[in-house]
């Protein structure tokens, strides 16, 4: 089997291209390596659906995962689960199919891979409750020895939960993983731009220096490889998953569906730039509520609705009855979040500016300079196991690996 490290750079899309530096990690991938430029993001473009998707090869239709936080209304923000436990995704990972093969792999802050049965150190992104301790919940969702091993090394890099500190200290333990353990997977979650765009502006100086600190990590991350016996024919993989756009006005679609007189057959759930609505009994009259709302549409800052038939089509999860698209600069709440002011998000469909995400492959045997064409992000996984030479096979994207390989 082939190792791979798999880089995740959060909310990195097509328009940053432009800010990679000369001497940057991803610049040296790119003239080096093979890219994708267009991978198109899943709808909601969400960091847990999407994340799913890039180590399963299946769209939310089929992962289950299509949204970060299961539908719980009536339940306040920071009291809401997420989707951070590996049972949650109902078809096999990257990680199953490296253990298959008798392989070792780590992750460190990929999103719903808590209490993963095939890991071998998992470092778990998981956010404490309200009243809970975070270290326990920590150490009982991933592998208790690797935490407290990362946490001895390099607890010093971060100042809680907050960027840049918690992705230099992802890149660290990455880093040192590498260079002691040689899994034959290690899969690495930056959150570092995402978390800048929201709170600055998708085209801020903090995303674009964060944009500049991914590029450092991936060159820390690529030093340690080449410096470790073992891990010289391994290959180093960049990917992200969707990118964001700037936000200057918050619709409630609770008190919409109020307004309107849906508020008893419908809920809402708020993607950010779309939202998903709920059946609240059997009988709830979809057409009558598609139609009303299409009679109202700009006051209610939606841009364009999705019948189901439309989320068929976009392998939408199933258990949601229709859903709807923000307009320009609008963002959804649902009145049960928590009330965050950001200047920029994300979760929008297809067709929106920032759906086109990275895939970039590095290392020997890789063809230099090679530009891929346009794919959806279901492909992303397949093409990895077919780089590392192991079987994925209820994975729904297409192989691209003999594409890349020289
Ligand atoms: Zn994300």
């Amino acid at each position: 089997m082939r190792k791979v490290v798999l880089v995740s750079l959060d909310a990195f899309f097509d328009a940053d291209f432009q800010y990679l530096r000369p001497d940057g990690g991803l610049t040296k991938m790119i003239q080096e390596g093979s890219v994708c430029r267009q991978v198109k993001t899943v709808f909601p473009a969400l960091t847990y659906p999407a994340h799913v998707t890039l180590i399963t090869g299946c769209d939310p239709v089929d992962t289950h995962v299509g949204q970060n936080q299961p539908y719980q209304p009536e339940t306040p923000g920071k009291e809401r689960v997420w989707y951070w436990e590996r049972k949650h995704i109902a078809v096999p990972t990257l990680f199953d199919a490296v253990k298959n093969a008798g392989g070792k792999n780590c992750s460190v802050l990929w999103p719903v891979c808590c209490k993963n049965p095939t890991a071998d150190w998992c470092f778990p992104e998981v956010h404490p409750l309200l009243g809970e301790n975070v270290v326990l919940k920590t150490l009982r969702y991933g592998t208790p020895l690797f935490v407290l091993d990362s946490e001895r090394r390099f607890g010093s890099l971060r100042q809680g939960i907050s960027e840049p500190g918690l992705s230099d200290y992802a890149a660290a333990i990455t880093a040192q993983t590498i260079r002691k353990k040689k899994p034959d997977l290690t899969a690495v979650h930056l959150i570092d731009l995402d978390e800048m765009r929201h709170h600055h502006g998708v085209f801020s100086k903090e995303a674009i220096s964060a944009i500049q600190r991914n590029e450092d990590r991936l060159n820390q991350i690529r030093k340690a490889m080449e410096e470790t016996p073992g891990m010289e024919n391994a290959l180093l993989i960049a990917v992200s998953d969707h990118g964001q756009s700037d936000i200057s006005k918050t619709i409630n679609l609770t008190e919409s569906l109020q307004k309107l007189g849906l508020a008893d057959d419908f809920g809402v759930q708020s993607n950010g730039e779309s939202a998903y609505f709920f059946a609240k009994r059997q009988n709830a009259d979809v057409e009558n509520a598609l139609a009303v709302l299409q009679d109202h549409l700009a006051e209610n800052g939606i841009l364009r609705l999705y019948s189901r038939a439309d989320l068929d089509r976009m392998n939408a999860v199933k258990e949601v009855a229709f859903a709807c698209e923000a307009a320009d600069q609008v963002v959804f709440s649902d009145g049960l979040d928590e009330g965050k002011r950001e200047k920029a998000t994300h979760g929008f469909g297809p067709g929106h500016k920032a759906e086109n995400c990275l895939f970039a492959v590095w290392g020997k045997g890789i063809r230099a300079g090679y530009e891929m064409p346009v794919m959806p992000m279901r492909d992303v996984a397949p093409t990895i196991a077919g780089l590392m030479g192991i079987a994925l096979p209820k994975a729904k994207g297409i192989d691209h690996s003999r594409e890349i390989i020289k």
